[in-house]
């Protein structure tokens, strides 16, 4: 027992950090001052930096960017699963994963974290852009957006139905008009001028959605969608959020990496509030929903891509699915999803205001 601690003990102390074994968890606190690594493949200025390049990624260490974070880190299981923590905040990685719990919450990185030389690293890009504006917004060095103007997009509408489900002779467009509206009520009641992107069953272009907000001038958009799948209907269910992907990044539905991914889009200069605005909104819907949980995911959907302020889409529940269906189709169920879209705002906001600060 002893000698395997304390050979682990030497290691991390060689890496620059300080192993103390505490109720049989291995805790460690980076040093001070980064110590200097050789560079891997990169220049030697981004390794005094603390970034080293993996796969062509620049990755930084997941416990010194918790450090700046206000989290301590832990292991969960050395070499594997490390988790940054405070009082109020937990951040679980897990090495060549791209899931990473936020206070309970399943978010997907753009990029695995990785080990190397016995650290757990986190990509720059999802360390900045995502990990934290949720933890820290205070952190964020990107201005602040206020929030006065809310634009609601009911998905679909008109010739476009959206997801169906033919047994239950429901569709998509119908409930997230409903719920648009029950959410416009509750947002007006909290003071924002809410705007509508379609009212009625009509039909609207993808593009024309993002764009009506911004001449409304909303600081914020949410696109409300239900969700379908082709296969194993009754074993799919659970709400799943999307923000726009960031620049270099892959969607969490892409396993491969493609030319588009370099492309720098109007929703990237809102990154970072994407991120916080996301986590909140996918946090509010399971607290008030009870649905499993599918994760903040982030995809190049067309409307997150061109808007030009912080950008949500939320698909709420499978109509693919007998029983998650039938919830959606009782006004009850469709009000709570419009409560929590509300409570999401809340929370959003009131971060905000923390980054204001
Ligand atoms: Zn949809």
């Amino acid at each position: 027992m002893w000698w395997p601690a304390y050979k682990k003990l030497r290691t991390l102390v060689a890496i620059g950090g300080l192993l103390a074994v505490l109720g049989g968890q291995e805790v460690y606190a980076i040093a001070r001052s980064t110590p200097s690594r050789p560079a891997a493949g990169g220049a030697s200025a981004s390794s005094a930096a603390g970034v080293v390049k993996l796969g062509g990624i620049d990755y930084v260490d997941a416990a010194a960017f918790g450090k700046k974070a206000g989290l301590k880190a832990v292991w969960i299981k050395a070499g594997e699963r490390l988790s940054l923590r405070s009082d109020t905040t937990r951040v679980d990685l897990e090495v060549d994963s791209r899931e990473v719990m936020v206070n309970g919450v399943r978010v997907f990185m753009g990029e695995g974290a990785r080990l190397h030389k016995k650290t757990v690293r986190i990509s720059k890009i999802d360390a900045e852009r995502l990990l934290l504006p949720i933890v820290r917004p205070a952190s964020v060095t990107a201005a602040v957006p206020q929030l006065r103007v809310i634009a609601l997009d009911a998905g679909h509408g008109g010739r476009d139905p959206g997801k169906e489900n033919k047994k239950l002779r429901v569709n998509e467009k119908t409930f997230t008009l409903d719920v648009v509206k029950r959410a416009e009520k509750l947002l007006t009641q909290q003071g924002y001028k809410v705007v509508l992107t379609r009212k009625s069953d009509t039909y609207a272009e993808l593009g024309d959605r993002p764009a009506a907000a911004a001449r409304a001038g909303a600081d914020l958009f949410i696109s409300v969608h239900f969700n379908a799948v082709a296969a194993n209907v009754e074993r799919v269910s659970g709400t799943e959020t999307y923000t726009m992907t960031p620049q270099y990044q892959r969607s969490a539905s892409d396993s491969t990496r493609d030319s588009m991914d370099a492309i720098a889009n109007p929703g990237n200069v809102n990154d970072h509030w994407n991120a916080l605005l996301g986590y909140h909104m996918q946090r509010a819907m399971l607290a008030d929903l009870k649905t499993s949980d599918r994760g903040l995911k982030r995809g190049r959907l067309a409307v997150l891509r061109l808007a030009t302020c912080p950008a949500v889409l939320v698909e709420a529940g499978f109509l693919s699915n007998t029983s998650e269906a039938k919830k959606i189709a009782t006004a009850e169920y469709r009000q709570k999803i419009a409560d929590a879209i509300a409570d999401g705002v809340k929370a959003y906001a009131a971060a905000l205001a923390t980054a204001r600060k």
